[in-house]
């Protein structure tokens, strides 16, 4: 097997045209030539300069890295910037909140909002493949050379987000939450077929640590480049200290063919040695803990989690709706930093769950996702919940269902609103995604919803009526 190269290079600040110079390095060190239709793909899940400041590949890096194609590349046909942003969340006012416009228009570069563009399905082939059919953007499809951008950060879902789990952003909401369960592993690594990517730098600059909507901010001074992925995510397991194995997604990648998981089998180049990156990491963070160790002491919320419906995962769902509570939790501690003392008393049950509940006088029940069943009296009063969970073969990704923003909010609110006065309400979903989760929590554990935060809901929705508009022309239009 050809021996992959992967570069750390020294970078402290967001200096667009330091960025611009090292990036360029790391090109021609590589071998890299950008060519024909190149298209530059960020992390930009979520992006608000003070709610969410660390979740997103910066606008220099983004800058930095056109810059260095720009300067490099041979007969490029055009620059195209394309993302989708966390689930229900329009990409465009993502891309705003980030500063990427201003970007975009100074390289005279195409904007590609994934969920405003027209999605293709893509047949896969590989042996180890979890589907056979997925759909992702007929630009992403079509492109010459993809220059993957991630940001460097810790996930509640899979421990790292690095370039591989960066294609995620790929799909829209409606293929998007599709596996997003106990399989987003293996639903990570099918993404891998559809496109490799010619080029990958990591903004290791200020690195995330915990969550990958709210992380923490870690600084790590670094740029990761390199061609494989498996290489890239590699080395950027061992820069955390963290052994290449226990990235699920990458050991399944390199079980695919996609590349090496052995430091080994990678030349380690530039100037920032990973001995040295690792004594700085010592103190990095992760949030891989089960819910129901993580909630309880010193918080209002508690969680009872019970067995899981698929073979290969039967104790804990790590891609579903757990680290959706968690993350929606940690959204809610930015905005109120007392919340888990102030608000009302929640359980929160997931899984298949038997015997009694042993409720706290005043604790209300949130029964979350479609797998979750439980049996029993609350408030002398007989429940019944009852499972709808598909497997993997009942889901057609041909037939899926709107995650329409407004759609979802209107419907959680509504039954909210409905169950008010019950001591439960049953989140019904495969997964929950993180923002029903804040519908459901404020609702029943009457927090102000961070929804109708003056800086989010009008700039939200002005940015959804357009996404909704400019989808609509692009389905009659391309
Ligand atoms: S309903 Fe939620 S917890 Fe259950 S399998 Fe689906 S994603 Fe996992």
């Amino acid at each position: 097997m050809k021996r992959e190269k992967v570069m750390i290079m020294r970078c402290d600040t967001y200096d667009a045209d330091r960025i611009r110079g090292i990036i360029r390095e790391g090109m021609q060190t590589l071998g890299v030539i950008p060519r024909g239709r190149v298209l530059f793909k960020p992390n930009v899940v979520l992006a608000h300069p003070e709610l969410f400041a660390y979740a997103f590949t910066r606008k220099e890096f983004l800058d930095g890295a056109i810059g260095a194609a720009r300067d490099l590349g041979e007969d490029i046909k055009e620059i195209g910037v394309g993302e989708r942003s966390g689930i229900t969340i329009p990409t465009r006012y993502c891309f705003k909140n980030a500063g990427y416009p201003e970007v975009i228009k100074r390289h005279k570069a195409k904007v590609y909002y994934f969920d405003e563009c027209r999605h293709v399905p893509f047949r896969l082939r590989n042996p180890g493949r979890l589907r056979d059919l997925i759909y992702v953007p007929r630009q992403v499809v079509e492109t010459d050379f993809l220059v993957n951008l991630p940001k460097f950060k810790a996930h509640p879902w899979t421990r790292l987000t690095l370039s591989l789990k960066s294609y995620i952003g790929l799909q829209d909401d409606r293929q998007r939450l599709v596996d997003h369960n106990t399989f987003l592993e293996q639903k990570i690594v099918d993404l891998q077929e559809v496109i490799q990517p010619g080029f990958i730098a990591i903004d290791a600059i200020e690195a995330g640590q915990k969550m990958m909507l709210t992380p923490t901010p870690f600084h790590m001074g670094a740029i990761v480049m390199g061609t494989n992925p498996c290489a890239v995510d590699t080395v950027c397991c061992h820069m955390v200290h963290v052994d290449p194995r226990d990235l699920v997604h990458l050991r399944l990648a390199a079980e695919r063919g996609y590349g090496p998981m052995d430091l080994a089998a990678i030349d380690v180049l530039g100037d920032y040695p990973l001995e040295e990156v690792q004594e700085q990491t010592r103190d990095f963070q992760f949030c891989l803990e089960r819910i129901d160790a993580y909630f309880g002491k010193g918080s209002n919320l508690s969680c009872t989690v019970g067995v899981f419906p698929e073979a290969h995962s039967p104790d804990y769902c790590w891609g579903g709706c757990p680290g959706a509570l968690q993350e929606a939790m940690h959204i809610f501690r930015g905005f109120y930093p007392d919340v888990d003392k102030n608000m009302k008393r929640v359980r929160y049950v997931v899984g298949k769950v038997e015997g009694p509940l042993e409720l706290e006088k005043d604790e209300r029940v949130i029964f979350a996702g479609d797998c979750t069943s439980w049996q029993g009296t609350l408030n002398g009063r007989v429940v019944r919940i009852r499972p709808s969970y598909k497997g993997k073969a009942e889901v057609d990704t041909r037939k899926t269902k709107s995650n329409d923003l407004l759609l979802k909010t209107f419907q959680s609110l509504w039954k909210c609103f409905r169950n008010r006065n019950a001591p439960y309400v049953h989140a019904r979903g495969c997964p929950v995604s993180v923002a029903d989760h804040v519908n459901y929590l404020a609702s029943v554990a009457g927090i102000k919803n961070p929804n109708f935060d003056s800086r989010l809901l009008i700039p939200v929705n002005v940015a959804y009526w357009k996404m909704r508009l400019m989808r609509f022309l692009n389905r009659i239009f391309s």
